[in-house]
């Protein structure tokens, strides 16, 4: 088994007075897709949002890479290369494509692998070299979406976070999406942690997944356990849980 990325152990954090996480445990490890699932408003992006300390753990701690960056600022934990890839419309709406990527690449802060990391990206999402002078905001929802993790591959990542990737989008983007992150991991390496509502997709391409109810972890197991699972099914995959999603049916 490979070595632990990041360990959130037993973290409990929240806004002002409210706690929204509950003694939240999750791991992982180098080389892994990792996801972590939960119906709206369960806490998934306030856990994604604890790992650069925004809002802070104050209780439990949050291990990378074999460092505690429970309380590093945020800047710090950036700098380790913890690139989050937000929902597409996150993206800078004024800002070209191609100004859009090189904003990415400022984390890997090395302009000699900027032309190599362009043209990676751009086989990876060849519609973003069509669309390299147009504007972030007038691009599709699909597209927004593809510069968005487009542009956190620009910052050579060792850990990519994506945030609802599938938020919106058509099932025939999405499944494309899924491809090019599952490409990024087998053919790549790359680690994935990634948030998600629509549990079908996301559970077939995650190594393992944790399962999110009202800001606490009720389950975990490979995706394909999840996946066989009664209740997941009966509250994620048949139109239980909110925002749930099953293959070919609409966002
Ligand atoms: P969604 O899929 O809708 O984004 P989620 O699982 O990502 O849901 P969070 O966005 O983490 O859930 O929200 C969890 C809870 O924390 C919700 O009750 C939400 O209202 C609350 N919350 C989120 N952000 C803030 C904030 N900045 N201030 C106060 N409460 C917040």
């Amino acid at each position: 088994m490979s070595r632990p990325l990041l360990e959130i152990k037993d973290v409990t954090a929240g806004y002002g007075r409210i706690s929204v996480l509950h003694d939240v445990s999750i791991d992982v490890r180098l080389g892994e897709i990792v996801a972590l699932i939960g119906a709206n408003g369960a806490g998934k992006t306030t856990t994604m949002m604890t790992i650069f300390g925004r809002p802070r753990a104050t209780r439990g701690r949050i291990i990378f890479d074999g460092e505690d960056i429970t309380d590093l600022p945020t800047h710090e934990i950036a700098l380790l290369r913890i690139v989050q890839a937000p929902e597409g419309r996150r993206i800078f709406p004024r800002m070209t494509v191609m100004e859009n990527l090189q904003m990415g690449s400022i984390i890997a802060d090395d302009p000699a692998v900027f032309d190599e990391d362009l043209e990676k990206v751009c086989t990876l999402f060849p519609v973003l070299k069509k669309r390299r002078d147009q504007r972030g905001g007038t691009l599709s929802g699909g597209e927004q979406q593809m510069l968005a993790i487009a542009r956190a591959l620009m910052g050579r990542p060792k850990l990519l976070l994506l945030d609802e990737p599938s938020l919106g989008l058509a099932p025939l983007i999405v499944k494309q999406i899924f491809a090019v992150i599952k490409e990024l991991n087998s053919r790549h390496g790359l680690t994935v942690f990634i948030v998600e509502q629509n549990a079908y997709h996301t559970l077939k391409l995650a190594d393992r997944g944790y399962v999110m109810v009202n800001g606490r972890i009720t389950l975990s197991g490979t995706g394909k356990e999840l996946l066989e699972r009664k209740d997941v099914q009966a509250a994620y995959l048949e139109g239980g849980g909110e925002g749930a999603l099953r293959e070919g049916a609409s966002p």
